[in-house]
C-alpha cells in the first residue's frame, strides 16, 4: 500500500521536477546551472579524496539545552526565534528525503524532519519553518550566501573538503554509494561498468567517485538526480550512481530500474552550519543527542525508510572538541 503510493507520488513528482513548480521559496534544483551538459563545469576527474580529518567528529554539545522559545541573548538560535522562523535549505526531489509531495504541494521526508525537529527545539512548534530549495552545487555556500540559509539537510555527506568552509552538525544517517542499471542488466556494480556512461549529480560525492572508479566508468553530470533519471530513461546513460538513499527513490519510480553492487563508499549525512555561529552548531548537536536518545530518530527513521526494514541504530555521536 505504502509502496505504491510512494510510486504514484514519485511519478508525479518527476513531472513536477520537468516542469518546475510554485510554492516555498524556491527555484527548481539546477536553475543556477542551466541544465549542465555532460561535459559541463563537473568536478575534475578522480580527485583522490581529502582523509585530513575525522568527517564524523563535530563540535560537542553545549547542556542543557535552553527552553523552546527562551534562547539566550546573543546566540544565533536567538537571532532565528526574533525573525520567528528557522530557514532551512534543501532539495525539492530526494523521495523519502526531501521531495514536494503532489498532493499536498509542501517538501517532506527525513531531511525536513531533521530541520523541524531543530525548529521545534527552538520554538516549541516543528511548523516554524522555511523551506528554501537549492541545487546539490549551493549546498555549501547556501549558508554563507547574501540570504543565507541556517542550516542545510539535504543528503549532505559530511567530508573534510566541506569541512573547510562549513561546520557540520554529527552525523544523522550513514549511506553509502551504488548503482542503478537497467533491471535486464548483468551489471553487479560499478565494476562492471568500465567505458559506460554513469549518471550523478553536479556537485555531488557521487560524481567524484565515478570519475575514481578502476573500472573507468565515464562520469555525466547532470543538475539533478531527477535529471539523472530522464537521461537513463532516454537511454543516454547507462547507469546511475548516488547513495542508496537516493536510488531506493529512483527506483521507486521506474519499474525498469534496480539497484545494485555492494556500498562503495560511505557517504555519513551532517547538516552544515555557517563556521559563524559555533554555538548553533552545539545546539543542533545537543538536538540531535537528545532525539537520539529518546526514539525520535528512530519513529523518523520509520516514517520515512521503514520499508528497508527494521531502524538500525542511529549513528553514534563524535565529537572534535
Ligand atoms: N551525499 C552526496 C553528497 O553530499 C549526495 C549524493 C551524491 O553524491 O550522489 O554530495
Amino acid at each position: 500500500m505504502r509502496a505504491r503510493a510512494v510510486t504514484v507520488a514519485a511519478v508525479l513528482l518527476v513531472s513536477l521536477a520537468a516542469g518546475g513548480c510554485s510554492g516555498d521559496s524556491s527555484r527548481p534544483r539546477g536553475e543556477a546551472s542551466a541544465a549542465p551538459s555532460a561535459a559541463a563545469t563537473a568536478p575534475g576527474p578522480g580527485t583522490p579524496a581529502d582523509t585530513s580529518c575525522n568527517p564524523r567528529a563535530s563540535r560537542r554539545p553545549s547542556a542543557p539545552l535552553p527552553k523552546p522559545g527562551a534562547m539566550p541573548a546573543g546566540t544565533y538560535m536567538r537571532t532565528i526565534q526574533d525573525r520567528g522562523r528557522l530557514i532551512l535549505g534543501t532539495s525539492q526531489d530526494t523521495l523519502l528525503f526531501s521531495s514536494r509531495n503532489p498532493f499536498t504541494g509542501k517538501i517532506e521526508g527525513f531531511d525536513v524532519d531533521m530541520g523541524r525537529q531543530i525548529a521545534a527545539a527552538i520554538f516549541g512548534d516543528p511548523d516554524k519553518i522555511q523551506i528554501r530549495v537549492i541545487g546539490y552545487d549551493d549546498r555549501v555556500e547556501a549558508v554563507d550566501a547574501e540570504e543565507p540559509v541556517d542550516l542545510v539537510a539535504d543528503t549532505m555527506t559530511a567530508n573534510c573538503d566541506r569541512w573547510r568552509d562549513v561546520d557540520f552538525s554529527t552525523i544523522y544517517y550513514d549511506a553509502g554509494q551504488k548503482v542503478l542499471v537497467s533491471s535486464t542488466s548483468d551489471a553487479r556494480g560499478i565494476g562492471d561498468l568500465g567505458g559506460r556512461k554513469v549518471c550523478a549529480a553536479q556537485g555531488s560525492t557521487s560524481y567524484d567517485n565515478i570519475a575514481a572508479a578502476a573500472s573507468k566508468p565515464v562520469a555525466v553530470a547532470r543538475a539533478g538526480f531527477a535529471d539523472c533519471l530522464v537521461a537513463f530513461q532516454q537511454n543516454e546513460v547507462d547507469a546511475i550512481s548516488t547513495d542508496d538513499t537516493i536510488l531506493v527513490g529512483l527506483a521507486a519510480q521506474d519499474p525498469y530500474a534496480k539497484v545494485v553492487g555492494p556500498r562503495m563508499s560511505q557517504e555519513p549525512y551532517g547538516m552544515a552550519i555557517s563556521k559563524k555561529h559555533p554555538e548553533f552548531t552545539r545546539f543542533v548537536n545537543a538536538v540531535l543527542e537528545r532525539n537520539r536518545a529518546n526514539g525520535t530518530w528512530k519513529k523518523t527513521y520509520e516514517r520515512w525508510l521503514g520499508d528497508l526494514g527494521p531502524a538500525p541504530r542511529p549513528p553514534a555521536a563524535q565529537y572534535r572538541d
